[in-house]
Parts: structure tokens; sequence; C-alpha cells
């Protein structure tokens, strides 16, 4: 493969991870959605290329808030606040965070700010945690509503202001103003193949000696070596994706993450959700944190329906924390990785926001270093 001798060492019996596709009830589906979102055209045409993908421009998301009995769209939307039963409150609290932003700003240079410059300008950029943010961006009770219990489900944890490292949040949307379909900034899409991603696996690992179901049996990263079905192996070159603390034996400590256990359940409808709702969010003391309809993907057609379900836990390892301190350690592990080891991905990088493009752009710019 581009002239080197590849060696892949993956502990689960297939390629792919969550992005593989599954089948239960005869629909096909990944693990969570694993839609295709990126603002970057040259990573959807070089996906494009080995898996024909689909756009899915329409997708609406939304979030039931129990305390109104009611759904609404997902970024929270302008045109909803109507429709909410403390809408009065929600508006003062709007207001004070615009006119705090305002405060001794001349008419002239008012007329020239977006909401992202007002935000800024109220501080929100440089808030000291994501619950400030937050605040700061959407006032207490939509915060309430729609973030604070939904974060610290996801999260596992008791308290948002933990949260120190969310440069992350909010995908760039705080309150959505326009059309309804949700980050319709960014292209988004989904393989045409029955199959998924799929075929993208088997055609990456062409060429490439692939162990599966196998682990490390230890790392000597320090040498570019490690020990491979009993034996000592040195490379030229290693591509990690896993928590950089696995490659160290934890020695500055474990970096923490939280899973999801996932739970699929086919109903007897066509489709659950309306037309345009691909996922719904919960936001309050519900277990779960999100129910995904994988037909509006896959467009597979049935008289039934499947729904995955996702409960935050310990089980596994999928969500790096957004915390400063375990950034710090991470770094920590990076700083001891010498010249041609390379961590990538979302593990391997220890950060949340890195999605299905993102571990493409780290993919590619390992090629690029390694054809320089
Ligand atoms: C529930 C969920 C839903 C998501 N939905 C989306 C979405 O809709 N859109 C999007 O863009 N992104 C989504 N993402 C994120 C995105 O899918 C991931 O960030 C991306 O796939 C990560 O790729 P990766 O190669 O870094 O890691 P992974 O795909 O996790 O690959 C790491 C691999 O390492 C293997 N491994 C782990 N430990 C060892 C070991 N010790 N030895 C050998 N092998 C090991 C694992 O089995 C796995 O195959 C979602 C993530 C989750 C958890």
């Amino acid at each position: 493969m581009g002239g080197w001798d590849v060696t892949l060492v993956e502990a689960a019996p297939f390629l792919g991870a969550g992005v593989r596709t599954m089948y239960y009830g005869g629909h096909p589906h990944t693990f969570g959605p694993r839609h295709f979102l990126t603002p970057w055209p040259h990573i959807f045409e070089f996906l494009n290329t080995y898996v024909p993908l689909r756009r899915c421009a329409d997708h609406q998301f939304l979030t039931y808030i129990e305390r109104d009995q009611t759904f609404y769209d997902y970024p929270i939307h302008m045109d909803d606040i109507g429709r909410m039963p403390d809408r009065t409150e929600i508006r003062s609290e709007l207001s004070a965070i615009t006119m705090e932003a305002l405060r001794g700003l001349a008419p002239s240079e008012l007329a020239k700010l977006d909401r992202d410059q007002l935000l800024k300008l109220n501080g929100a950029a440089s808030a000291k945690n994501f619950e400030e943010f937050w605040v700061r961006s959407i006032g207490r009770t939509l915060y309430e509503k729609f973030v604070d219990g939904y974060s610290r489900k996801m999260w596992m944890i008791d308290d948002n202001k933990q949260i120190d490292d969310f440069t992350w949040s909010p995908k760039g949307v705080t309150i959505k103003e326009g059309p309804r379909a949700a980050w319709d900034t960014a292209i988004s899409a989904y393989p045409i193949a029955f199959n998924g991603y799929d075929d993208y696996f088997r055609i990456a690992a062409d060429g490439v000696a692939v162990h599966l179901s196998t682990r490390i049996e230890r790392y000597d990263i320090a040498n570019k070596a490690v020990v491979l079905k009993g034996e000592k192996r040195r490379f030229d070159v290693i591509v990690s994706t896993i928590s950089p603390d696995i490659l160290f034996d934890r020695c500055h400590g474990e970096l923490p993450y939280v899973g999801r256990d996932f739970h699929r359940i086919v109903l007897p409808v066509e489709f659950a959700m309306p037309e345009h709702v691909y996922f719904c969010y919960y936001a309050g003391a519900e277990q779960f944190t999100r129910i995904v309809e994988y037909k509006k993907f896959t467009l597979h057609r049935a008289p039934t329906t499947l729904i995955g379900l996702e409960i935050p836990s310990r089980n596994n390892k999928l969500y790096p924390l957004p915390l400063e301190s375990e950034k710090a350690k991470a770094k920590k592990y990076f700083d001891m990785m010498p010249d041609g080891v390379f961590s990538i991905g979302r593990a391997g990088s220890y950060l949340y926001n890195v999605d299905i493009d993102d571990t493409i752009d780290h993919a590619m710019k390992v090629a690029k270093a390694l054809k320089s």
C-alpha cells in the first residue's frame, strides 16, 4: 500500500467499529446515527468516491421537554419560543443578554453585528465553563430546559460547571433562526449502499495484513516496537487510533471516557417519526439521551421501522471527557511519542469533537506527512 507494508491490528472481529453496518429485523443500522456531516467538500468527495453518498439536507432533530410536554426543534429555534409556556421569561432573559452585549455601542457599530459577534460581546465566548457559556448565550430558563439535564446525563456528571473545555460546543449555534433543517451549514449525507460504509473498510484494508480480534500485548512506543502475537516487532511508523494512555501503561493515569449502551427496537409502523425528523433528543430525567430512526438515513423500505436508543454508560469508552485537566493528561502522553508515531481519530486525539469527517482528515494528514 503506497510502498509500505501495513499491519492493521483490530480488537473487534470486524473493521469499522460503530460505523460498521449491523442488521436487526432486516433493517441496516450503525451504532448510533453515524451520518456523514462535514463542512469540507474535499472530504465529502473523497468518501463519495469509495462509498457513494446521498445528501440528507432536510434532516430535522427534535428535543422532548417533559416540563412542557412538548417536542421542540434542536438546535433551539427562535420560532419555537412563542410556543413555550415560559416565553415571557425567556424573551426577557434573551433581551437582557442582548442589552448587556450592546451596552455602550454606537448605533453605527450595532448595525454591523451578527448574533455570533453579539455572543462574543456578551462574554459567552470567554465563559469559564459550559454552564456559564450557555446561560450567557441563551439565558437560564432555556439552559435549564434544553441543556442542563441533557449535558449532565450525557457526560454522567453532577454539575456542568465541571466542563471547562467546550470549544466544541454548540456546533456554532446556540439559538437557530431561519430554516428548520438542523446543521444546514454543513454537508449532511449517508451512504446509498445497503451495507452503508462497509465497502470503504474493505477497500481501505486492501493489501494490508489485517489481524482481527487481536490486541497488542505490549507497547514500547519510544522504540516504535510492540509485542504482537508473542512476537516483538519494530515498525518505521505507528498510527494509533486508541486511547493514548494505553500505549504507555497509563503511567500518567487513566484517561476517562463515557460510553453508551445501545438498544434496538422494531416498531410495527412504517415510520415512527414525522417526515423530516431523523432523531429525537431527550433533555430530562429519562435514562436515554436520544433515539434515531435509521430508515431516515438508509431509506430502507419495510412495513416496520427500527429505532436505536442510546443510554450513557461505563460499559465502553466512546466519548473523551471535555475537561482541561484530562486534555492536559493526554498531552503528557502525546509528548512521549517519538517522530513517526501518529495518534489520530477520536480516542487517539482524546477529543470529543472528532467525527467521521475529522478522522478522515487526520488520516489524510498522516498520508501527506508520510509522502513528504
Ligand atoms: C454513538 C455514536 C454516534 C456517533 N454518530 C456520529 C455521526 O452521526 N456522525 C459523525 O460524523 N460522527 C459520529 N460519531 C463519531 C464518529 O463515528 C467517531 O468519532 C469516529 O468513527 C471515530 O473513528 P476512530 O477511527 O477514531 O475510532 P473508532 O472508530 O472507535 O476505531 C477505533 C478502533 O480501535 C479498536 N480498538 C480499541 N482498543 C483497541 C486495542 N487495545 N487494540 C486493538 N484495537 C482496539 C476498536 O475496536 C475500534 O475498531 C458517533 C460516535 C458515537 C459514539
